[in-house]
């Protein structure tokens, strides 16, 4: 059976007193369960509050992006092997609103997953189409291009220790979901272009969906044969929702 995984991304959000909150909720509500895990990545400052506040919980935590760089006269970055030290566990790379608004391309993504596996962090990868993609029908040749550009840097046997996520940027942010059928489509068309290369890693590669998964529509869409958990973003800052969003995996 696959591992399946549900993780929060709170963005640009927070403050010392709302994560504490936020956070001593999520550990009391939510016990570990067999098959799922359950993860929070945070702005870079509130890591070791995450690490301090999520220990012996249910939730690993992660960061929202990594350098492509190891060390060095990079300023404002931050290395994947200073992330590790903190404990992290996950660095979601490639999510749109960096390759959209900070010009993050195919091959700064795919240098940024080799960083992350580098210093030992499970990258959660983030692959979709903007809308004007899909309804130019464009929306398997830009997964396709996405994809190949880490498979081709990394090889096939890298994704099996890391996670997928098929965000499509129309559905983000924006309370348009798109439907299970929708996902599945496009989940099982990457499990497909992975088992291109290896059968036994596509077999077993966690693809998350994302874009605007709610309490509401998490169990239909977790139900769909190639989803295997979701990337949460403006509900995992409520610990209600995400605590249900979480539980609907479990399912
Ligand atoms: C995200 O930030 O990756 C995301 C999916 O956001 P939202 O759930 O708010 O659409």
């Amino acid at each position: 059976m696959r591992a399946r995984l549900v993780a929060g991304n709170w963005k640009m959000h927070g403050s010392l007193a709302a994560n504490a909150q936020l956070l001593d909720a999520l550990k009391r509500s939510l016990k570990p369960a067999d098959g799922v895990r359950y993860a929070v990545c945070a702005p870079y400052p509130y890591l070791p509050q995450l690490a301090q506040a999520l220990s012996g919980s249910a939730f690993a935590w992660g960061a929202q992006n990594v350098s492509e760089h190891d060390a060095g006269a990079y300023t404002g970055e931050v290395s994947g092997a200073m992330l590790k030290e903190f404990g992290c566990r996950y660095a979601i790379v490639g999510h749109s609103e960096r390759r959209s608004l900070y010009g993050e391309d195919d091959a700064r993504v795919a240098a940024k997953f080799l960083a992350a596996r580098r210093a030992g962090l499970t990258p959660i990868l983030c692959v979709g189409e903007t809308l004007a993609e899909r309804e130019g029908a464009a929306t398997e040749s830009v997964i396709r291009r996405q994809l190949h550009a880490v498979l081709d840097a990394a090889g096939a046997a890298a994704l099996a220790e890391s996670v997928l996520a098929y965000e499509p940027v129309w559905a983000i942010g924006t309370g348009k979901t798109a439907t299970p059928q929708q996902a599945q489509e496009v989940h099982a068309f990457i499990r497909g272009r992975v088992a291109e290369r290896s059968r036994n890693v596509a077999q077993g590669l966690t693809i998350l969906y994302g874009g605007s998964v709610k309490p509401g529509n998490a169990r239909e869409l977790f139900a769909m044969p190639d989803v295997d958990g979701g990337l949460v973003g403006g509900a995992s800052l409520a610990a209600e929702d995400f605590v249900a969003i979480c539980a609907a995996a479990q399912a």
